[in-house]
This record gives C-alpha cells, sequence and structure tokens, in this order.
C-alpha cells in the first residue's frame, strides 16, 4: 500500500492548494475562481462531438469542461492519489454515469449487502428491467464476495464505511479477489471516510466514489459527486457519461465545494473527536441497545478500521430498547442543536431514523442471510447521527435531554 507521506505534500496543504491555477506576482490570494459560464469563446476549431474531445481541447463548452471544475477534480485527484478525477452534479449522478458506462446488457453487477439506498434502487429498478443481473452480497466477508463474481461481471462496487450502519469492507482482501478476474473493475463509495481517512486507490480500487454533498462539502449548500480513477477510465467517462448524460456540476457549486474543501482535514478531525464523545456517552446510555462507530473498540471490525482508517469520520449509528419510530418522534420534537434531517457530513449535526422493514422493503434485494446481517445491526431501525462540529458537551447534553 502506498502511504500519503510517500507522495509528497500532507493532505491539509493539498486540500488548500492541489489543482489551483498557478499565482503570478501581484494576484490576490483569494479562493479559487468562480467561472460561471455555459461557454467560452475558442480561437481554435474543437469540433462538435465528444469524440473529438482531446486532453488538450480548451474549455469551450461547460458540460465538457469548466476551468472551476477543473481546479475541482484536480485537487480531489490529488487527494485520492488519483490520475484524475471528474466531477458531476450529485454522488448519483457519479454512480449512475459510472454504473451506465461500465455495465451492457448481459453483464452483471456486485453490489454490497449495505449500501445506500439510493445506489440499490438504482440497481434493482433501472439496471435490472434494462439486463443487467444484479447480486446485493455482504462484501464484509471477502469468500462471499469472491463467490458471488461470474464470468459476466464487469464491475463490484462496494461502500466503506457502508451507509446506514457503518459496516467495513476490508479493501485491500477485496481488490485482491478482483483482480483475479482482469475484466471486472472495482470501485469505492468512500464518501463517509472521505480521504482524510481512507485512500481506496492506495488498497488497489479502480475507481473512488464521494458524494460532495457531504463531508467534502461539508456546508450543506451544494450538491456534488465525484469519480477519481486512472487518466485514461476517467477521459472515456467523461465522454460518455458526463458529455453525454449531462449531469454536469454548476460552477457555482463546484466553487462552494472548492472552499468546502480548505478546512476539511480540520473538519474531519472535529467530527471525528464528537462522534467519538457522542459513542461512548450512547453506550452507556440506558435506552440505547446498540452503537457503531468504526473508531471505537466496541465496534465488531475495530481492527480493521485501525487498518484501513486514518481519521474514523463523524458519523455513527445506533439503535435503542424501546420502539424507534416513537424515540424518532420525540427525536424530531425535542431535539434543539442536532437537527432531524436526511443528510449527513454537515458543519451542523443530524440525526435521522431509518426502519429497517422500509428500507429492506424499498430499496435493498437481499438473501435470508445478508438480511439477518443488516438486522443484527440495525434491529428493528437505525439512528444516524452524522456529529458536527458543535462543543462535544453541548451535543451530548441535547441528546440526554432528548432522549430522556
Ligand atoms: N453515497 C453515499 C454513501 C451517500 O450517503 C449518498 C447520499 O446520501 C450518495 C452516495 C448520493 O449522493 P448525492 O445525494 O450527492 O446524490
Amino acid at each position: 500500500m502506498k502511504k500519503q507521506t510517500d507522495v509528497g505534500p500532507g493532505l491539509s496543504t493539498l486540500s488548500l492548494h492541489a489543482g489551483s491555477l498557478e499565482a503570478l506576482a501581484g494576484d490576490s490570494v483569494t479562493q479559487s475562481p468562480n467561472f460561471s459560464t455555459s461557454f467560452h469563446t475558442t480561437p481554435d476549431d474543437v469540433g462538435f462531438s465528444a469524440s473529438d474531445l482531446k486532453a488538450d481541447t480548451p474549455h469551450f463548452y461547460s458540460r465538457w469542461s469548466n476551468p472551476t471544475l477543473d481546479i475541482l477534480e484536480k485537487r480531489l485527484a490529488t487527494l485520492e492519489g488519483a490520475e484524475a478525477g471528474l466531477v458531476f452534479a450529485s454522488g448519483m449522478a457519479a454512480i449512475s454515469g459510472l454504473f451506465f458506462h461500465k455495465l451492457r446488457l448481459g453483464d452483471h453487477l456486485v453490489l454490497c449487502a449495505v449500501c445506500y439506498a439510493g445506489v440499490a434502487e438504482l440497481a434493482h429498478e433501472y439496471l435490472v428491467p434494462m439486463g443487467i443481473t444484479v447480486t446485493q452480497v455482504d462484501a464484509s466477508d471477502p469468500d462471499r464476495l469472491a463467490a458471488a463474481i461470474r464470468p459476466e461481471t464487469r464491475l463490484v462496487h462496494v461502500e466503506t464505511p457502508a451507509n446506514p450502519v457503518l459496516l467495513l469492507t476490508d479493501l485491500q482482501a477485496i481488490s485482491q479477489i478482483v483482480h483475479r478476474h482482469p475484466d471486472v473493475a472495482l470501485s469505492v463509495d468512500s464518501t463517509i471516510a472521505t480521504p482524510i481517512g481512507t485512500r481506496p486507490l492506495d488498497y488497489g480500487a479502480d475507481y473512488v466514489i464521494h458524494s460532495l454533498t457531504k463531508y467534502i462539502g461539508g456546508h450543506g449548500d451544494a450538491l456534488g459527486g465525484a469519480i477519481l480513477g486512472r487518466r485514461d477510465e476517467i477521459a472515456a467517462l467523461r465522454r460518455a457519461s458526463l458529455i453525454h448524460q449531462g449531469g454536469v456540476l454548476s460552477p457555482f457549486s463546484a466553487w462552494l465545494i472548492l472552499r468546502g474543501l480548505e478546512t476539511l482535514p480540520l473538519r474531519m478531525k472535529k467530527h471525528e473527536e464528537n462522534a467519538r464523545a457522542q459513542e461512548a456517552f450512547l453506550a452507556d446510555h440506558p435506552a440505547v441497545a446498540s452503537v457503531f462507530w468504526p473508531g471505537s473498540p466496541r465496534h465488531p471490525q475495530h481492527d480493521l478500521a485501525k487498518r484501513q482508517m486514518r481519521n474514523y469520520s463523524g458519523l455513527l449509528s445506533f439503535t435503542v430498547k424501546a420502539d424507534g419510530r416513537s424515540y424518532a418522534r420525540r427525536l424530531a420534537e425535542r431535539l434543539r442543536l442536532v437537527s432531524y434531517a436526511v443528510s449527513l457530513g454537515k458543519t451542523k449535526s443530524l440525526i435521522f431514523y431509518i426502519p429497517t422493514d422500509d428500507i429492506l422493503r424499498t430499496s435493498f434485494r437481499l438473501t435470508k442471510e445478508d438480511e439477518q446481517l443488516y438486522r443484527s445491526w440495525a434491529g428493528e431501525g437505525v439512528f444516524r447521527v452524522s456529529a458536527g462540529l458543535e462543543d462535544s458537551a453541548d451535543l451530548i447534553a441535547d441528546i440526554q435531554q432528548a432522549l430522556a
């Protein structure tokens, strides 16, 4: 595995500077420029087809490329140790862009059993009717993942830590398995870990995916997504998935995300510190049945977390002994600092309840064995807490009064 320290400046420096336009003497030391434009004049004949796009084609239409998006793509690629990056209008635009690019009629996708519900729904409701088969399998067990790969498998997509229960996948183990098959690529949704926690390409992944809407943007004011990987693969994705499918990030959103990115390493430290304090508080609370946070020795995969994560992120989940839905109502009404809301990775703390029967019915398609795995983590329903940047004691006091 490559270590970040082997490859130059540290992640805090890179979060501020990587990909920036070269500063000239006399330039102001400001934020990256926001080129909120849909097109540029072009001195050259650039062609009108995506197949005319070359590495040195100048910016001429923002569905092809844009200078602000370019800075964000380069900065994210540098942070992930990738050759190149491509940004999209949302995390789902990035994931669907990858799926529709890699998978054709008759192909097979292996998807981890626990993942963002929207990804499972995309796979089952859109890929399957197009003649692509999908197997959702517990990727935290490398043997089960190995057994799920078939001759027609083209992509293995995993999420670690996985939303919403924070189950981990051993990236080194599964990338060895996937790469026994030369026609199969491995993509890793690393939205929750961020490059501050884990760099999946260092463990052998082919693609890293982010919802930039979450920790990377960090302020809950812009949607965005990204794919990082090899230069030739990213160029192909730009033609097929960005230019033709058209899910382009707005330059203003890219500008907001770049500003958020400047403080990512600092924010991740504080998110982690607050998650650690909340996990300890919740683990001792009489109403709480279980709590999961990869940084805790109580997490069943803490040894893997220690090997694979340099920062344990700010997301934790817990279950309660009593009826979860009535606790959810109570928390929504009583919490003052923590907002009852669906997203994660924002500066302010958030909490959301996900009933197990609902997610198994609407989103996942699991075998009985994997349904049991999910229930063993999530019980009847799981509260997902995104620990923000408030003072720890204030957050705990807020949750304490609401749970009482
Ligand atoms: N991946 C993960 C892990 C997520 O949690 C989400 C959204 O919650 C997505 C992808 C989708 O991202 P977006 O909402 O930016 O489309």
